[in-house]
């Protein structure tokens, strides 16, 4: 898989995308990440990118040309699957949207940054928008690195053990069971004793119960889905 992300600043991904389980993914070459700088298709000897908004609102908003001649260009290269636009009023992201993505070949994600971009981008150019939830962020940069984070992950190869993918929190629609890890007793507080009885029956009935109690208790729109 590819992911090409288009960023106005994009030292803001390095760090989320250097290490970890997607840093390693890349080093393995399960996936592949361009981050591409748009001043890249900057105008002028200042290679700008932003311009006042029509109207006289407040806060800069990015101009279509840098946009459109960057994501043309990675076009001419490659076809691509989605070319997405984080905004804050996209759908949801939720697991299901990851696991849909994850089976993409190439996808571009576009970070808006500032008052936002140009909206003919997103009527002509954008074939998906996703929000990662009713708050506004400075720039698409940490919801994009989100998104990859969440995609990459599930694609084979990128965890050791990948049933550990599987087992994790809205895969099955429902949460996790708890986890804890040695030692069994600390400070008077006890890992549960079906945990060390090493009777795998037993321990996976705990944990289904777990798993059903916990999401009727914290987040019980997800049974009713
Ligand atoms: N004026 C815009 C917000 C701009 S925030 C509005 O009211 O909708 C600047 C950029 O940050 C956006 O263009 C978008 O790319 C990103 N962003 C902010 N919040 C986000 C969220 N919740 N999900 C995804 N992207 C978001």
């Amino acid at each position: 898989m590819r992911i090409d992300i288009i960023s106005v600043v994009p030292e803001l991904l390095e760090s989320p995308l250097g290490h970890s389980i997607v840093g390693r993914a890349i080093k393995k070459g399960i996936v592949e990440i361009h981050v591409h700088n748009l001043r890249e298709f900057g105008k002028g000897p200042r290679l700008q990118v932003d311009d006042y908004s029509y109207g006289g609102d407040a806060g800069m908003v990015l101009m279509v040309e840098p946009v459109y001649r960057m994501i043309e260009r990675l076009k001419s290269e490659r076809d691509y699957d989605e070319v997405i636009y984080m905004s804050p009023d996209g759908e949801i992201f939720n697991q299901g949207v990851a696991n849909e993505l994850s089976l993409k070949e190439n996808i571009i994600i576009l970070c808006g940054h500032y008052k936002g971009i140009d909206h003919r981008i997103r009527e002509h150019l954008v074939t998906r928008e996703i929000s990662v939830g009713d708050y506004v962020l400075s720039g698409g940069e940490i919801p994009a690195a989100m998104v990859a984070d969440a995609i990459v992950r599930l694609l084979p190869g990128a965890i050791t053990d990948e049933t550990s993918a599987l087992s994790d929190c809205f895969q099955d629609g429902m949460l996790s069971a708890p986890v804890y890890t040695r030692p069994a007793e600390f400070n008077g507080w006890k890992v549960p004793d079906v945990l060390l009885s090493g009777n795998p029956k037993l321990i996976r009935e705990w944990q289904d119960e777990q798993a059903i109690d916990r999401t009727r208790r914290l987040r019980p729109g997800l049974l009713e889905d």
